[in-house]
Order: C-alpha cells, then sequence, then structure tokens
C-alpha cells in the first residue's frame, strides 16, 4: 500500500510550492524578447525604430487586454510590454508562473499570428520568443512610479538610439559612434542631433510612440464599431492604444477610471 499512495495526486502534488502573490496588490506582468537584438537584424528592422514592429506588438498588447479581462493597462517600448492586472484580481489564484506563461504564451503566439499582417512582404524567418516576470506594487503611487520608470528608461535609450543611428548613418562606424557619446548628457544629445540634421529641436518633433511608448487601455467611451460590411454594427467598449505622458498627474487625473478599483464602467 505504500507503493500505491506514491502514485497518489494529493502525495504528488505536495511537491508543488509556489507561494501566491501578495493580496491587494496590483501585479505587473512584464514581458520581454528575448534576443531581439538579433531578431530585429535579422528581420531587418528600421533603426532605431521599426514603427511596424511597434505596431505589431501594440497589437498584441490589444488581444492581452481583450482576452484577460483583469489587465486594466499596459505600457509598451521597444521588445517589451509590463501588463498591470487589477489589485484584486483573483487570475489563476495569483500564481505567479501561471499566470506569467498565460500572458507570455498568448503574446508570443499573437506576435507570431500577426506577423503577416504587419509584414505582408517579410517573412519569418525563426520564431520569436518572450519571457515574463511578476512583481506586485502596493500602492497606486509605488505602480505610478514603476510606470515613470520605464517611461523615462524610452526617453533615455530612444535618445541614446537616435544619435547613434543618426552617427552611423553619417558614416561613422558603430564602435565610433559608441565612443563619441560616452559620457554626453541629455542636452548634448539634443544639440547633436539638430547639428547632425540641420533641423531645430529634432528629438521633440519625433513620432510621440518613438519618444513615449504606447499606452494600452480600455476606453471609457462606449464605440459603435463597423462590422466588415462597412455597416453600423454594434456598440461596444474598445482598447485603444496612446502615446502620452504617463508620468505627469495630468493624465491619471484625466483617467482615475483606469487605477479606480470599481470599474463598473467595463
Ligand atoms: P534580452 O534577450 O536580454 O532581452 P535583447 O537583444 O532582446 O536581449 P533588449 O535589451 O531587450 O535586448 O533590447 C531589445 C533590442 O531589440 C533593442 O536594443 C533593439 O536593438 C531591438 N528592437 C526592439 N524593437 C525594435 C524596433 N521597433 N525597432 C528597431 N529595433 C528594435
Ligand atoms: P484549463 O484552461 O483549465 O487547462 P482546458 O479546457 O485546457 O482547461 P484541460 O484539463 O487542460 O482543460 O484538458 C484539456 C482538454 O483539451 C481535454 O479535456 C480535451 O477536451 C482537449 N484536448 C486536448 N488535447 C486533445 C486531443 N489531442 N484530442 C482531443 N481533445 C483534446
Ligand atoms: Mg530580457
Ligand atoms: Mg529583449
Ligand atoms: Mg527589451
Ligand atoms: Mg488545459
Amino acid at each position: 500500500t505504500e507503493d500505491l499512495n506514491k502514485t497518489k495526486p494529493e502525495y504528488l502534488k505536495s511537491f508543488q510550492y509556489e507561494s501566491k502573490l501578495m493580496p491587494s496588490t496590483w501585479i505587473v506582468i512584464r514581458i520581454d524578447g528575448c534576443h531581439f537584438h538579433r531578431f530585429s537584424e535579422v528581420h531587418e528592422f528600421e533603426k532605431p525604430n521599426d514603427a511596424q514592429a511597434l505596431n505589431l506588438m501594440n497589437s498584441c498588447a490589444v488581444a492581452v487586454l481583450e482576452e484577460f479581462k483583469d489587465i486594466v493597462f499596459a505600457y509598451g517600448v521597444s521588445d517589451e510590454y509590463s501588463f498591470i492586472l487589477k489589485k484584486e484580481s483573483q487570475l489563476y489564484e495569483r500564481h505567479p508562473s501561471e499566470i506569467v506563461s498565460a500572458v507570455v504564451s498568448f503574446f508570443s503566439s499573437m506576435y507570431t499570428m500577426k506577423w503577416n499582417e504587419f509584414f505582408p512582404h517579410k517573412e519569418m524567418k525563426y520564431p520569436p520568443y518572450f519571457d515574463g516576470r511578476a512583481v506586485c506594487y502596493p500602492s497606486c503611487e509605488i505602480l505610478r512610479d514603476y510606470l515613470a520608470w520605464r517611461q523615462v528608461d524610452c526617453h533615455i535609450n530612444n535618445q541614446y538610439n537616435t544619435c547613434f543611428w543618426m552617427l552611423v548613418k553619417s558614416g561613422k562606424s558603430k564602435s565610433e559612434a559608441q565612443n563619441y557619446l560616452k559620457g554626453t548628457q541629455a542636452q548634448e544629445k539634443n544639440v547633436l542631433l539638430d547639428q547632425l540634421s540641420g533641423v531645430m529641436n529634432y528629438y521633440n518633433a519625433l513620432e510621440s510612440m518613438f519618444r513615449l511608448g504606447s499606452s494600452v487601455y480600455w476606453d471609457k467611451e462606449t464605440r459603435i464599431v463597423d462590422n466588415k460590411e462597412g455597416a453600423a454594427g454594434k456598440s461596444r467598449k474598445m482598447v485603444v492604444v496612446r502615446y502620452c505622458n504617463i508620468i505627469e498627474a495630468s493624465f491619471w487625473d484625466a483617467h482615475s477610471e483606469i487605477l479606480n478599483e470599481n470599474q463598473q464602467w467595463l
């Protein structure tokens, strides 16, 4: 009988040990493309910013929000996306490995499924994949600090990459460009961009998607959605993609419903 007991589910499940994510905290799932430096080269992404690659990421994020209804906000830049689950979410009883794996695999499937829609003339050479992690943030203030951190990172990387690729396109080698930019301050980089491009305030005129990253959330307004035949179909809530400053309080003041616990309007 002892041998029989060893195949009992209760016995085998007793080895599964994973603590749940802290209750009543915002869960952030951050996914990031694995080896996208290489993936972007092999698939000839425009440098520093391939708009279609970003639009593909954004479209996958919209699909994630539509699938996982507990996700109230997402922020994306480059090959990464952060998904925020509402505080009281009970998705997978808050088991991190299940939540992370479900979001990551859904996103990766979508990325492959939608590839042709965004790159109709480019073959996908090998399958992309993403990793993910879960972090809990216990207050709205800290959650906003987290998002501000990602947006600041977007700005710093984008400013650097914009300079780097402008130097490379002007004839410098990659290591020359790297050395040239070593230790330069933000203001110097802006001056450099203006000089190289011959355009005043070159950086600030870049597309806001590149400068600010992409924010994805349910719009409060109900929209009338056209069906495929062009006639007015049923009305429904929509997930929208916006390029806005999420560091300033004004965005959150204007969209207080996003982090509000009682989202009755959803
Ligand atoms: P890791 O596996 O550790 O995440 P990685 O190669 O993916 O490594 P990241 O730090 O995640 O490195 O950076 C992603 C890289 O992917 C960027 O540095 C950039 O080269 C490339 N990339 C991602 N999105 C785009 C895009 N829209 N346009 C051009 N390049 C992109
Ligand atoms: P959950 O999301 O909780 O995993 P589930 O619907 O995936 O729910 P499972 O307990 O994982 O449920 O069972 C997988 C189900 O998928 C099976 O019950 C069966 O209906 C179906 N299924 C999986 N593989 C096959 C297969 N090869 N042929 C026919 N049906 C299959
Ligand atoms: Mg990584
Ligand atoms: Mg990456
Ligand atoms: Mg990355
Ligand atoms: Mg299953």
